[in-house]
């Protein structure tokens, strides 16, 4: 690959998570995380200076890629651990997957927009990451490979996609955000096969969960 990794881009991505620290988003090790993994190449390379701002960006297809902050708030609020069995809804960029993939998880992530999914699944593959993408609905989830100890959800639900906490195993964790135009960061523990416990974390701004699949 042409781009890669360079001091220039070690030192900004070295800053960005100093201001998460000073802010106080995440925690130490997914910080650390943040800290490895290049957020600059899950970009256009046009967009590169501005990687490592604390915003989120357009990342093509109408889609974006999160900011650093909201990543490092979901990956904390996920409460991960080494080989934790990982769905993401919403591949994007791949930058969330990515960053669960360092934190030692194994990262199911479903993306509906297939030139994104060609696009992101292919980048994962090159940085090496143990990533498994998959073309389809995210409210389906992955019956298949279920069930999960984590589901991240990376994209506006209208409500909490009941057919996914049916995929969580008992005690497993789920992050996320509810809302129409804006949300609120949500996470689900399942206390039982029937039970769950919820609490919130402050309002997010992401792009709709969609139900239909895209025109491709
Ligand atoms: N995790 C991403 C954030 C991407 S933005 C990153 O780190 O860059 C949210 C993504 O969710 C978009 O790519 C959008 O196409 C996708 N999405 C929206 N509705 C979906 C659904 N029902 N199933 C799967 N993906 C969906």
């Amino acid at each position: 690959m042409i781009r890669r990794d360079t001091p220039k881009t070690g030192g900004m991505r070295k800053s960005m998570v100093e201001e998460l620290e000073r802010k106080g988003f995440g925690n130490a090790a997914v910080r650390e995380v943040m800290g490895r993994v290049p957020r600059h190449l899950f970009l256009d390379s046009a967009f590169e200076k501005f990687a490592y701002r604390d915003s989120a960006f357009e990342i093509g297809e109408g889609q974006t890629i999160s900011r650093p902050a909201t990543v490092a708030q979901q990956s904390a609020l996920l409460e991960t651990f080494p080989n934790a069995k990982v769905l993401e809804v919403g591949t994007g960029s791949g930058y969330q997957a990515a960053v669960l993939d360092g934190l030692g998880c194994s990262v199911y992530s479903i993306e509906r927009q297939k030139n994104l999914y060609l696009k992101t699944r292919q980048l994962l593959s090159d940085l090496n990451t143990l990533v498994q993408c998959f073309y389809g609905d995210g409210y389906k989830g992955l019956p298949q490979f279920a069930p999960f100890d984590r589901i991240l959800i990376t994209c506006g639900a209208p409500f909490i996609p009941q057919e996914l906490v049916g995929q969580l195993k008992v005690g497993g964790i789920m992050v996320v955000p509810v809302g129409d135009k804006e949300q609120i960061m949500t996470k689900v523990v399942k206390i039982s096969e029937t039970g769950v416990d919820i609490s919130e974390h402050g309002s997010c701004n992401f792009v709709p969960m969609l139900g239909k699949k895209a025109e491709d």
